[in-house]
């Protein structure tokens, strides 16, 4: 694996080891959408060590994205998202492996995209996207990572094919957020995408208590964080036939 030393402090930390390391740096997770909440994601787990990252986003850098996208410099405006995203990750940590692609995910290219990848984070911020990126997921045996933010509020929640609740079954419960287009601030996406990068690095840590079966709910105007029980829906139409996931290999 790359060099161990700039990993050195999480050695120790919740039983994180050099092993585990190694684990991460053997891990492929594909980020969709290198927006707001994007760029957290990003830059956490190229902070974590995640060895390959796929980010998936088809907008160019605008000057009104600086107010939150914050992977996004004010040199990048009008280059592509996914370049700009992948130059910070190059400076930041250049054992990383990024993939990028200039796309809007769509029912015909989506296995292309999604190949070869584990974890799938959902950054995305159209409902359409999102419910479709749920049944992609679920359809491929992929762990979805899904959050939200809108204004100062944002949401997340974890999904393992045939054992948890999908986003279909969750929807259901009145505490989840109605999913529109809608600008957050910069620093509710900073949270929700820390919990987001958390799961992956408690996915991949294995063993671990993760949002699964639970709707998070973060009001930054409030402060304060909700769990929301969820169970999945037997007569879900997205996920009841979907097979018990089986491990991730890496
Ligand atoms: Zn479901």
């Amino acid at each position: 694996m790359a060099k161990l030393t700039r990993y050195l402090q999480n050695i120790g930390i919740n039983g994180i080891t050099k092993e585990t390391q190694e684990k991460l740096f053997c891990a492929k997770v594909i980020v969709m959408g290198a927006g707001a909440l994007g760029s957290g994601v990003i830059m956490n787990l190229a902070a974590l060590g995640i060895g390959q990252i796929k980010i998936i986003d088809d907008k160019v850098v605008d000057e009104e994205d600086l107010n939150s996208q914050l992977i996004h410099k004010y040199k990048n405006i009008g280059r592509a998202k996914v370049i700009s995203a992948k130059d910070w990750i190059s400076d930041f940590n250049p054992d990383i492996k990024v993939e990028i692609e200039k796309t809007r995910l769509n029912e015909l290219n989506y296995f292309n995209v999604i190949e070869n990848y584990d974890i799938i984070v959902d950054c995305f911020n159209g409902i359409e996207t999102k419910y479709m990126l749920n049944e992609i997921a679920l359809r491929h045996n992929k762990i979805l990572i899904h959050g939200y933010t809108q204004g100062f509020i944002g949401q997340a929640t974890t999904v393992i094919p045939g054992k948890s609740a999908c986003l279909s079954c969750i929807k259901q419960k009145p505490a989840m957020l109605e999913i529109e287009t809608y600008p957050s601030i910069a620093s509710a996406n900073s949270v929700i995408s820390s919990i987001l990068s958390q799961e992956v690095l408690k996915v991949l840590m294995g063993g671990c208590e993760l949002l699964t079966n639970k709707l998070l709910l973060f009001d930054g105007y409030k402060t304060g964080f909700k769990i929301f029980e969820c169970t999945k829906n037997i007569a879900c139409p997205v996920c009841k036939d979907i097979k018990e996931y089986g491990k991730i290999q890496i």
